[in-house]
């Protein structure tokens, strides 16, 4: 075993110790403390990094690795360590324990995403003890605040650190790189090339306000109704952007189905649990969450509001728009609560070769396949904010039916100790050798 396969669980272990949780307010206990392990376990090996804090105990770790042909563009390989709570009654084990049992390590943040945070040190720790240098620069940053919109974290460091980024064209971080067995002799990679975009709108009527018992033809909790119903009862049309195309026509080939653009459900149901991920990148969305309105029985308010989540697919953002005004018809407004950008890159280039490459180096079986997410990851901060390329690629060979998506945010999170050990031998390819 090479050094970062043996001390990547133990890193990974550390790290889950440090009970990171954000709850999205500012309460939590912030990321200071695992940013600390970062730093100390950077300094051992004489790695130099900066620490940012965006705010009291927000804390951002960031260094660069010099490569040795600097007309290359640098590379950024980027973690968040905040972790969403967990509820430990739910739980079979302390959540932040990080407890080794039956070859997994449990914990929160086993896969979201304190996997990659060691995995990323593992791979750094080894290469500079080994005294080996990558090609281009390599960038590594672990952030705060991914799991709250990355206001203390990635948006944090594009917007007062820059320069930590100069010369980065592209990044890989989560949430992609995990396989899909079809059988003993094919395992899919599943690369994240595309994410939907994000709009919580809320959406308000105004009315005429007035007492219950008497005749109101203008009642803005009935106009508001009206339109959460619509909304949220819509139909969106299957429309296939081109990574989920081809997501579905690779993955139609893997299992000997023929490939339907009209009728996606067969493939769909080839990818179990997984469809999690993808099931909802195949249209739009528009999902009603919050209503609010009145304050008495018989007392019709001047004002009724609701929040609809709406995620629109990347290249289809004026047409959800448009079509969302129509459902929302004349007599009620919206405004954004949050609003994101979707992201689609193609599936082709040097890095992806890299990938590839460095994927087959290490299982034989292995066929890489783009596809979009319907959340969104940090990849998005740093497009917006320096036109950074990213993909979500974190190298685990998972056991055949792993409910692999159930593990984010979920109870009871894991990872097998030798997806972590395979992913350092992946990782530490393609960052040398791209
Ligand atoms: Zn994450």
């Amino acid at each position: 075993m090479t050094p970062a396969e043996k001390e990547v669980a133990e890193l990974c272990v550390e790290l889950i110790r440090v009970d990171s949780s954000n709850y999205g307010d500012g309460s939590g206990p912030g990321e200071r403390a695992a940013a600390e392990v970062v730093m100390a376990r950077l300094a051992e090996v004489g790695v130099e990094a900066t620490y940012v804090e965006s705010a009291p105990g927000r804390g951002n770790v960031v260094t660069r690795i010099e490569g040795t042909d600097p007309s290359l563009p640098a590379l950024l390989v980027h973690g968040h360590l905040d972790v969403v709570p967990a509820n430990a009654a739910d739980w079979t084990v302390d959540p932040f324990a990080g407890e080794i049992r039956d070859g997994y390590i449990w914990g929160r943040g086993a896969v979201d995403m304190k996997d990659m945070d060691a995995m990323m040190l593992a791979v750094l720790r080894q290469m500079v003890t080994e005294g080996r240098r990558p090609r281009r620069d390599l960038v590594f940053a672990w952030v705060a605040d991914e799991e709250a919109g990355g206001v203390y974290g990635a948006k944090y460091l594009t917007a007062h650190h820059r320069e930590l980024f100069d010369g980065v064209t592209e990044s890989i971080s989560e949430v992609g790189g995990y396989s899909l067995e079809v059988d003993p002799s094919l395992r899919l990679y599943l690369i994240e090339t595309a994410q939907k975009g994000l709009a919580w709108m809320r959406l308000i009527a105004d009315g005429t306000a007035g007492h219950g018992s008497m005749l109101n033809s203008d009642n803005a909790v009935t106009e508001v109704a009206k339109a959460v119903a619509r909304l949220g009862a819509h139909e969106w049309p299957l429309q296939l952007t081109p990574t989920v195309r081809r997501f579905l026509a690779e993955v139609s080939d893997a299992f000997g189905l023929p490939f339907d653009p009209d009728d996606p459900a067969p493939v769909l149901e080839k990818l179990g649990p997984l469809v999690r991920f993808v099931g909802a990148t195949l249209s739009h969305t528009t999902n009603p969450t919050m209503l609010e309105a009145g304050y008495k029985a018989n007392v019709i308010p001047g004002q009724a509001s609701a929040v609809v989540d709406g995620r629109f697919l990347p290249g289809y953002e004026e047409e959800f728009f448009k079509t969302v005004d129509e459902l929302l018809g004349p007599n009620v407004r919206r405004e954004f609560v949050q609003r994101d950008i979707a992201l689609e890159t193609t599936f082709d280039g040097a890095l992806v070769e890299a990938m590839i490459a460095a994927l087959k180096e290490e299982d034989p079986t292995a066929r890489a396949v783009p596809y979009c997410m319907s959340g969104g990851t940090d990849n998005k901060t740093f497009f917006a904010d320096l036109g950074v390329r990213g993909f979500g690629f974190v190298p685990l060979r998972l056991p055949a039916g792993m409910d692999f998506a159930a593990m984010f945010h979920g109870v009871d999170e894991r990872v097998p100790v030798d997806a972590l050990r395979f992913g350092v031998r992946v990782l530490d390819k393609l960052l040398l050798n791209y």
